[in-house]
């Protein structure tokens, strides 16, 4: 399914680009992203200094080829349609494009209507993701969204309608949710759905509203098998449909999986411009993690007083990198191939694993070693960060 994505994963010359935009309407209670509420914002500032970071990583990128740039937030849809256009065309003066290059720009329901979707489509934007989260009007309530449901179903036509490739996320597992009426749900977003759709399980991150509000009673999350049951129906309605899990939360059709979130789970090079905004790039053979300042304001001085906020870039090697390329590529239903293990981690499987950790996770069947290469089971990705506490750790 993600073999022709595995073998581009393994070609060292190919480059993501991630551009972080970090402004929304309003704060999501359960959001703990790099996201800020302000009145009003330069949009002129704002896009001279991320061009002045696409120049300062392309002078350590040169001769790289972009597979694929990702406006992401925040709220990207929030963009000027011209500064998208300026980064696009930027972007296209320092890297060589390849032919299918993926440009996705996070969207969502209340900051889109039919002008802007057709700009941002001129501009070069060939992907949309929506931030639908749900098709209920009291769970959009309960979600703190600025949208109701007539608007994301409205959004997700147009989407349809403007772009080659769309997507939008959904968030269950919500308080009182029960099987039959995600089973509706589900079912609903799919006949709405074209070629992928991201479906994650409700998390409640530290200091967040949601966080207090858990820890007062005020929300109670499903129980453990409640939540089993409901993966275990998202699983069965997504593969009926043509849409299996490509990743733990990520479903599409055999081909149209994101490519750039692809670079992520096989460790690929990636640029972060933006606020808060991470990369990882290869420099002579060494993989650097880069870091940008998460301040808005403080990223903007920065930028202007140097051309970049990077706040750290460090080389990560040994384990730690091992251990990172194992995280991220276990999410994958395909997992992580043999040569793409080797090209990254610079070792064989087996050369990276130890024995004692690895044995009893085969035995269990959370784990599969063969030649294809690590592959985490269905009931593994299930319990996917006891599986890595156990082989890692
Ligand atoms: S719109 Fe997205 S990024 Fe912004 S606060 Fe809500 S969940 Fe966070």
């Amino acid at each position: 399914m993600s073999s022709s994505l595995q073998i581009r994963a393994a070609q060292t010359n190919a480059l993501a680009l991630y551009v972080h935009w970090p402004f929304c309407l309003s704060r999501c209670p359960y959001c703990d992203f790099n996201a800020h509420v302000r009145e009003t914002v330069d949009q002129v500032r704002w896009r001279n200094a991320l061009l002045a970071e696409l120049a300062y990583w392309a002078a350590e990128t040169a001769g790289r080829t972009l597979t694929s740039i990702f406006f992401g937030g925040g709220t990207p849809s929030l963009m000027k349609s011209a500064t998208v256009a300026s980064v696009i065309n930027d972007a296209a003066k320092h890297w060589a494009f390849a032919d299918d290059i993926e440009i996705t720009l996070e969207a969502n329901p209340t900051s889109v209507e039919a002008s802007k979707y057709k700009e941002l489509r001129a501009a070069g934007v060939n992907r949309i993701s929506i931030g639908v989260q749900a098709l209920a009007n009291d769970a959009l309530n309960f979600l703190g969204r600025n949208h109701d449901r007539d608007l994301a179903i409205g959004a997700i036509k147009l989407a349809a309608k403007t772009f080659p490739r769309f997507s939008f996320d959904l968030i269950y597992a919500r308080p009182q949710q029960t099987v039959d009426a995600w089973t509706k749900e589900l079912r609903e977003a799919i006949s709405l759905a074209g070629d992928h759709l991201s479906l994650y399980q409700l998390t409640i991150e530290k200091g967040t509203p949601f966080y207090a509000d858990e820890r007062m009673g005020k929300l109670m999350r499903p129980e453990d098998n409640t939540a089993a049951a409901l993966f275990d129906v998202t699983q069965e309605i997504c593969e009926h449909h043509g849409l299996p899990a490509y990743e733990i939360s990520n479903h599409a059709r055999p081909g149209s999986e994101c490519r750039h979130n692809f670079t992520y789970w096989t460790g690929g090079d990636y640029i972060g411009a933006g606020p808060g905004a991470h990369g990882r790039i290869t420099i002579n053979g060494a993989v650097f993690a880069t870091e940008q300042i998460p301040g808005p304001e403080n990223w903007l001085t920065a930028v202007e007083a140097q051309g970049h906020a990077t706040r750290q870039q460090k080389i990560i090697d040994g384990n730690d990198r091992v251990e990172e390329i194992l995280m991220m590529g276990l999410r994958l239903s395909s997992g992580l191939s043999r040569k793409v293990f080797l090209v990254r981690a610079g070792l064989e499987l087996e050369d990276a694993l130890e024995p004692r950790r690895l044995r009893p996770l085969l035995a269990a069947k959370y784990l599969v070693l063969d030649n294809g290469g690590l592959r985490a089971t269905k009931e593994g990705r299930l319990r996917l960060d006891a599986v890595l506490g156990a082989l890692l750790s």
